[in-house]
């Protein structure tokens, strides 16, 4: 029998699987599985077992084989369920379906007893999982949801709707009228830029979005849709501006969007044009928070040119994107609102528009606290 039992072992050692077994080898998992005669059970090469005798052990392929061969799987690496990894994933994306299709926020507690775990360990594991805790996850979904909102097709009618926002096809048709052209054939200068626009009317007034190939590079907002396109011409004078088409038409609306609740945030690229002093300005104003305002010379200090007061104000002036640039959020040292490029009456309706978001997002925020206190970090 010895000889027996040391042909085995031979039979063992050179195979290169044993190698991965000793190595407990996660990316051997689900490749193949490993048998030990003695105890009768079957393991993944990863197992935390103590490795066997190379002569007690056997290698299969799947685990009904293992099975067949009447071996029971190991209780420790549980060979005949998916991998822990696996499960665990499983686990989490039945968490995160459950508070997906939750119509009230659930607590930490249900989501836990959703997926039978304790909340101490499903916190963790949530965490391991998917980087975010829980509660992050909760508000990151609030947010989504509130995007997909304005973003779906057939509900975006509504939105839209609501908004007051009219079809810019509508505009077209009207516009060769206008202007004696078509807005696709309306050209000035050169022709170093295409830029696409369209023209739709939100809360605000008539609201302008134009795009070149970069991102957004203007947002404007006028009474008068006549008034903007001409203000989109005299600002790019060498560009080809032509008429929106009907994907451009969800861009548009993703603007007004933004523009009718700027605390849901602008997830497109900007084209940011202007000179290297003004730039520093607009990054300055993207830093102050939607529901606050700062003072020009409050600016002129941030960006390091304290006496630089005139100088930002008019680079506010010249700003071409509207509420993404949040330049409505400027007044003077005394609160007074002061100017804006498109007129003050609409800069107080955004700073109370914003203000009132602000208001609703902070008793919510302490509504959520209070529900779930137990999501903390
Ligand atoms: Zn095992």
């Amino acid at each position: 029998m010895d000889e027996t039992t040391a042909e085995r072992a031979a039979t063992t050692l050179n195979n290169p699987r044993w190698q991965k077994v000793l190595a407990r080898d996660t990316t051997a998992d689900g490749t193949f599985y490993y048998a030990v005669r003695t105890t009768g059970v079957y393991c993944r090469p990863s197992c935390g077992a103590r490795p066997a005798r190379p002569e007690n052990v056997l290698f299969y392929n799947t685990a009904p084989e293992a099975e067949e061969a009447g071996f029971r799987p190991c209780k420790r690496c549980k060979p005949d369920q998916p991998h822990l990894a696996e499960r665990h994933r499983i686990l989490v994306e039945q968490a995160c379906r459950f508070i997906e299709q939750s119509s009230a926020a659930p607590t930490l507690a249900q989501i836990a007893a959703h997926v039978g775990m304790s909340e101490h360990h499903f916190h963790r594991l949530f965490k391991a999982t998917t980087g975010l805790t829980p509660k992050a996850y909760l508000t990151a979904q609030h947010q989504r949801a509130l995007k997909e909102y304005l973003g779906q097709q057939n509900k975006i009618t509504d939105a839209i709707y609501a908004a007051g926002y009219i079809s810019s096809s509508r505009f077209y048709e009207t516009a060769e009228q206008v202007l004696g052209m078509t807005p696709s054939n309306y050209k000035k200068g050169g022709q170093d830029t295409e830029i696409r626009f369209a023209i739709a009317e939100c809360s605000l007034g008539s609201i302008l979005v134009a795009s070149s190939a970069k991102g957004v590079c203007a947002i404007l907002m006028d009474d008068d849709p006549e008034f903007l396109l001409r203000d989109l011409q005299d600002r790019f004078p060498r560009s080809t501006l032509i008429g929106a088409d009907v994907t451009y038409e969800r861009l548009v609306a993703q603007v007004v969007g933004f523009v009718e609740a700027p605390q849901l945030g602008l997830n497109l690229p900007l084209d940011v044009r202007g000179t290297a002093f003004q730039q520093r300005v607009w990054q300055a104003l993207r830093h102050i928070p939607y529901g606050s305002t700062a003072s020009y010379s409050e600016i002129a200090e941030k960006i390091g040119m304290p006496k630089a007061v005139r100088a930002v104000a008019q680079a506010c002036g010249a700003n071409a994107l509207a509420v993404a640039i949040p330049c409505h959020r400027v007044v003077r040292t005394d609160g007074a609102l002061s100017g804006y490029r498109w007129g003050v009456e609409r800069k107080r309706l955004l700073l109370d528009k914003e203000s009132q978001a602000r208001s609703r997002k902070d008793q919510q925020a302490n509504q959520e606290e209070s529900q779930s206190e137990n999501c903390k970090e």
